[in-house]
């Protein structure tokens, strides 16, 4: 898979300048306020940099890097809901690659989610932030024999959902009402780095999953081989959107301090490096001698190894886990 089969390069620029002038009309920074680590708790942080504005500090405890001082959940929630450059993610950056995404991205991942599937129950499926609802039809398609619950606070993207023919709760997780341990399955792409609070959102979904039931995440590692060499020039590392890089330790940790059994935390990245390379071939971005040695001058099978490596020791920047919540619970 290569960047730009997900993602357009100029496309993808066009969006950021948008986003930067977004960020002036609906943000005020004299209201952000202070908060302890959204994976740990501790209040002890490292300033890191700044970008457009927003400060990034990382966790003294345990390295999650994260938006402090935040803008107020309900600021957040107009910027996704009102923003031209929301719309123009929707429309002009999402829209032309969705196909490419449908195939590179959830088909893989609705293949590797299947394998969870019980063969003679019906099963109770929810994509938490389902968007387009690419990943429940691909799922569907696989196993049809299930309920497929698009779990989608936008109107208009849940409306999009419906007309596939997938059930639909236009919310967000948090003010979800009356689903108390109805889900076998649920799944959260891309999310938590956006959350206000992801402590809370685990909660939720924790409650409203079956005893033996699985969360299936997926999220960016702050810990990751892009992030950690472009840093501050990484376009991941995206205020307002992305608040919290957690790394595999850090949300291994929440996930387990709010009552999950951790069954799989990996991470299957495939671009890290395609996207360092795009960065020094086609932004000037300077790494030192030896990568721009690998950019200009590595074989394919060159750059195709490091990835491997990067994965295999853990180090992508692409993050997934598989939670679940233990059988029977004991009460003290
Ligand atoms: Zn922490």
């Amino acid at each position: 898979m290569k960047e730009e089969e997900i993602r357009k390069r100029d496309v993808f620029n066009k969006y950021l300048e948008l986003v930067q002038k977004d960020v002036e009309s609906f943000f005020d920074f004299s209201t952000f306020k202070e908060g302890d680590c959204p994976a740990c708790g501790n209040s002890e942080f490292i300033a890191e940099f700044e970008k457009i504005g927003f400060k990034y500090v990382s966790c003294k405890n345990c390295e999650t890097l994260y938006v402090n001082p935040r803008p107020a959940f309900e600021t957040l929630n107009i910027f996704y809901s009102k923003s031209p450059s929301t719309s123009f993610w929707v429309n002009e950056f999402f829209k032309p690659v969705a196909e490419g995404r449908r195939e590179k991205i959830f088909r893989p991942r609705a293949e590797f989610i299947s394998k969870f599937f019980s063969v003679n129950k019906e099963m109770v499926v929810g994509d938490i932030g389902a968007g387009f609802g690419l990943f429940l039809e691909e799922l569907k398609k696989i196993v049809p024999e299930n309920r497929f619950i698009a779990i989608e606070p936008s109107s208009e993207m849940a409306d999009i959902c419906s007309s596939k023919g997938l059930d639909v709760e236009c919310t967000c997780l948090e003010d979800m009402k009356g689903m108390e341990e109805k889900f076998d399955i649920l799944t959260t792409f891309e999310l938590l780095e956006h959350l206000f609070e992801p402590a809370s959102f685990f909660k939720k979904a924790y409650s409203i999953l079956k005893p033996g039931g699985y969360l299936f995440l997926t999220t960016l590692n702050g810990k990751g081989f892009d992030i950690l060499s472009l840093w501050e020039k990484s376009k991941s590392i995206a205020p307002p959107h992305h608040l919290n890089f957690f790394n595999v330790d850090s949300v291994s940790n929440l996930l387990k301090n709010t009552g999950f059994d951790i069954v799989e935390a990996s991470t299957p990245g495939k671009l890290d490096w395609d996207i360092v390379e795009g960065m020094i071939r086609n932004e000037g971005i300077q790494l030192g001698r030896f990568w721009d040695l690998v950019s200009f001058k590595g074989t394919d099978n060159c750059k195709k190894e490091l990835q491997e490596w990067i994965v295999n020791n853990n180090l992508s920047s692409h993050m997934r886990v598989v939670a679940r919540k233990p059988m029977e619970r004991f009460n003290a």
